[in-house]
């Protein structure tokens, strides 16, 4: 089954007298459960493809589907996880609230959230942490409390832009086996966006190799790093 699915698309940023043709005639199927990273120099679009995956820009061009449906609805029905390169954390909320947050969005019973917060936190190693205030983490334990937030409602995407590049290189390693360990855990569709071929390589089922100017897929490849499958 196809978990997300884009066909065709274009997406033109309009400027005062210049256009930018962000991405052009992409078309890409993530199947339900794999994990995808996309690669390419700056500026080749990867951001682009990833906020139009969220429904956070809407394309020029093209279709766009989430398990069928559009990306808008699985946004709203919060469907879709988000983790960007710094950790939007609100300050004043405990690490747990954080974490807690979309499912009170969502209006799910404080007894319900606080156990799927906890749980989540065990998930993502912040044992301990619960009443901790998002300043009193390191930047490798933030991005690990936005983790557990996005995956608070069960999504079945979950879109990661550069979620660990603000991070010395032995945090990052650690983070992405981590991050491995999860996907497998959770069996969520996931798309990341980085800069790194080894990362991609480590941790992909495939990768979309994009180039710039206009934004395209140059060429996908396909089981980087053969693993045995459970
Ligand atoms: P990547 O993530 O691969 O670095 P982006 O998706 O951020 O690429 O950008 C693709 C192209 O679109 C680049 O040329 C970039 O400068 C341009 N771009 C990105 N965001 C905007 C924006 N808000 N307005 C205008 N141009 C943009
Ligand atoms: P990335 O890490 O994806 O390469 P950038 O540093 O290119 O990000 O872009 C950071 C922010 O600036 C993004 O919100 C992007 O949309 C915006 N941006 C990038 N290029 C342009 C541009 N040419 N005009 C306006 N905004 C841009």
């Amino acid at each position: 089954a196809l978990s997300a699915e884009v066909r065709d698309l274009s997406l033109v940023y309009r400027g005062r007298g210049r256009d930018v043709i962000a991405l052009s005639e992409v078309s890409l199927g993530i199947a339900q459960g794999e994990f995808v990273s996309l690669i390419g120099p700056s500026g080749c679009g990867k951001s682009t493809l990833l906020r139009v995956l969220g429904d956070l820009l809407t394309p020029t061009q093209g279709t766009v589907s989430i398990k069928g449906r559009t990306p808008r609805a699985e946004r709203l029905d919060r469907r879709i996880g988000f983790v960007f390169q710094e950790a939007a954390l609100l300050e004043w909320r405990s690490v747990l609230d954080n974490i807690a947050l979309p499912l009170e969005l969502r209006g799910a019973s404080r007894r319900d959230r606080e156990a799927r917060a906890r749980a989540l936190i065990e998930l993502v190693g912040l044992t301990g942490f619960e009443a901790a205030w998002p300043r009193q983490l390191s930047g490798g334990m933030r991005q690990r409390a936005a983790i557990a937030r996005a995956l608070s409602t069960e999504p079945d995407l979950l879109l990661l832009d550069e979620p660990f590049g603000a991070l010395d290189q032995i945090t990052r390693d650690r983070l992405n086996m981590e991050l491995a360990r999860i996907h497998e855990v959770t069996g969520v569709s996931v798309v990341l966006v980085t800069h790194s071929i080894r990362e991609a390589v480590l941790l992909s089922d495939r990768i979309v190799v994009m180039t710039p100017r206009p934004g395209r897929i140059e060429r996908i490849l396909d089981d980087p790093l053969p693993r045995p499958r459970s």
